[in-house]
């Protein structure tokens, strides 16, 4: 949507004539309508950038969070199950573990970094460039 340059009426990009006072564009009407969608274009590409920006801090702990968690899962599972000789310590370390994991995951839907950016797709084990849904990249906005 650009602006008439004439009466100011928000209209479509692509006229050639305005809806409301019927002025049909000059060359340099056109060109300052062009100018006008390129600026729109330019500061909408700026907002989606920002956005993707807070998405990838996001995602990026998310990413974290669940590593740490692996690493906390894998170290203290085993423990747990040699020291009682028995698996009751071992299988409440893991219910704990599972309920982190779970947590995390939920935090990760709810936030959106859990989901990819481009369809929103839950990316359960998919951490590589290309989104396993869409095939979008992951580290662009685009
Ligand atoms: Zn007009
Ligand atoms: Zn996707």
């Amino acid at each position: 949507m650009v602006h008439c340059p004439d009466c100011q009426m928000m209209i479509g990009d692509s006229l050639t004539k305005c809806p409301g006072c019927y002025k049909v564009f000059t060359m340099s009407d056109l060109g300052i309508m062009e100018k006008e969608r390129k600026e729109n274009e330019k500061q909408l590409d700026e907002e989606r950038r920002a956005s993707f920006e807070k998405y990838m801090k996001k995602r990026r702990l998310f990413v974290i969070l669940l590593l740490a968690e692996l690493v906390v899962l894998n170290v203290t599972i085993w423990p747990a199950i040699a020291m009682t000789k028995s698996t009751t310590a071992g299988m409440v370390t893991l219910v704990i573990n599972i309920v982190v994991i779970i947590a995390i995951f939920v935090w990760g839907i709810k936030t959106g970094a859990a989901l990819c950016y481009h369809c929103g797709a839950l990316l359960f084990r998919n951490f590589g460039k290309y989104c396993a849904y869409c095939g979008k990249d992951m580290r662009s906005y685009r």
